[in-house]
């Protein structure tokens, strides 16, 4: 008998594919020594954080025997942090939003919780589109709701919004999109955006109650050729982003995110009073003091984004010198090719073999594809094309 919850137990009996991934690729790293394995399957930056967060560190640390410099703070992050970040985030997403508007939190994964933890009651529903981040799916839980996956258009992964009306039912209380997207590296149209706000519209009419969208935006810096990301906060009232500094400015372990309301929503004070309540029952207590300090100082900087385009179009050639069918990610820094023979899993076990390490749909919701990150260096990505080409010619 396990001593853990039976959820726990049951989590840790069936390891997340990244996990396998990293476990079987320290094998392989072990046996072929760590520059014959081409390791396409963690999302963790890799670029050095912008020069501005380094100054700011050592700004900070000037002041750090001062008292209370790493003490308790509001639950919602420090008030001077806030309103740098509103100023930040109008000319971002279009609209003027205070530092009453916004949230900061433990990244945006905490941003999700406090949310969640704030709007949800249990038994109610979340719905994303698949493939999905596969996180989502336990942040959901942690709060006694459900989470319903929808598949996103075949082939281009669009939102599907006929398939999402059909899924509505009283109990969604929050629709979440993630655009630019992980894994597929799609960007949500405008158009595909006010159709769906148009939708919550009516839907939340119709049922008398708000159906929450919330855009889960750390990718929002990765878009190439120029897309555009359009904001879901003009579109909606009941609209917020969740976002973060962990993939801009390179920084997923100082935990620092946020979350936005649209400057449209009446009851901005209650949510806002719920979601810092949220923050403080959830044990985060308050976004962490360093990563806030940070955040002010390179607040406009980010990473180098030519490194991630010219990673994107060596990728783009290998696998199109190898057959694989694929589209171009518009933003992020994930490929979700179709897996060659259809079965991901036995695909992405051929490429163990090859010493590449990918993840399947399968831990996405979506079989039948796999992704591939490409924050390694460029010659990783090279070096692997001969693998790749014989993965795939094997399947043949
Ligand atoms: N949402 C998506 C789609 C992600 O890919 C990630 C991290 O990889 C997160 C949320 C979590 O971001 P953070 O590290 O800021 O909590």
């Amino acid at each position: 008998m396990s001593i853990l919850a039976d959820s726990v137990s049951g989590y840790l009996g069936h390891a997340s594919w990244i996990r396998r991934m990293f476990e079987a690729g320290g094998q392989l790293k072990a046996r072929f020594g760590a520059e014959n394995v081409y390791d396409f399957s963690l999302g963790n930056p890799d670029l050095p954080a912008p020069a501005a967060v380094a100054r700011g560190l050592r700004a900070f640390a000037e002041h750090a025997e001062e008292p209370f410099a790493f003490g308790y703070m509001p639950n919602g992050g420090y008030p001077w942090a806030r309103e740098k970040l509103a100023a930040h985030l109008s000319a971002e997403q279009g609209v003027r939003l205070t530092a009453d508007d916004v949230l900061l939190s433990c990244g945006a994964a905490g941003g999700l919780n406090a949310f969640l933890r704030a709007v949800l009651n249990p038994g109610e529903e979340m719905i994303s589109f698949a493939p999905y981040f596969v996180e989502y799916g336990f942040y959901v839980a942690n709060h006694g709701g459900s989470f319903k996956a929808v598949m996103s258009k075949k082939d281009t992964f669009a939102p599907d919004l006929i398939a999402l009306e059909e899924a509505l039912t009283e109990k969604t209380r929050v629709v979440l999109i993630n655009s630019p997207h992980n894994p597929t590296g799609v960007i949500y149209s405008r158009k595909d955006l006010i159709a769906l706000a148009n939708l919550l519209e009516n839907k939340s009419q119709e049922y008398g109650r708000p159906i929450w969208l919330v855009a889960d935006e750390p990718y929002r810096f990765l878009a190439y050729d120029g897309a555009e990301v359009p904001s879901v906060l003009p579109l909606y009232p009941y609209a917020a982003v969740i976002s973060s500094f962990s993939k801009n400015m390179s920084l997923p372990g100082e935990r620092v995110g946020y979350v936005a309301l649209s400057p449209r929503l009446q009851e901005k004070a209650e949510l806002m009073a719920g979601l810092t309540l949220a923050n403080r029952i959830l044990g985060f207590v308050n976004p962490p003091v360093v990563g806030q300090h940070l955040m002010a100082a390179a607040l406009g900087s980010q990473v180098d984004l030519s490194i991630y385009a010219a990673r994107r179009a060596a990728m783009g050639e290998v696998l199109k010198n190898a057959g694989y069918e694929f589209q171009m990610p518009a933003g992020a820094f994930y490929f979700f090719p179709k897996a060659p023979g259809g079965d991901d899993v036995a695909f992405v076990n051929a490429l163990l073999e090859e010493r590449v390490l990918a993840v399947p749909g399968s831990g996405f919701g979506c079989p039948g594809y796999f992704r591939l990150a490409f924050c390694v260096e460029e010659r990783v990505i090279r070096n692997a094309a001969d693998g790749f080409a014989r993965a795939r010619a094997a399947c043949n």
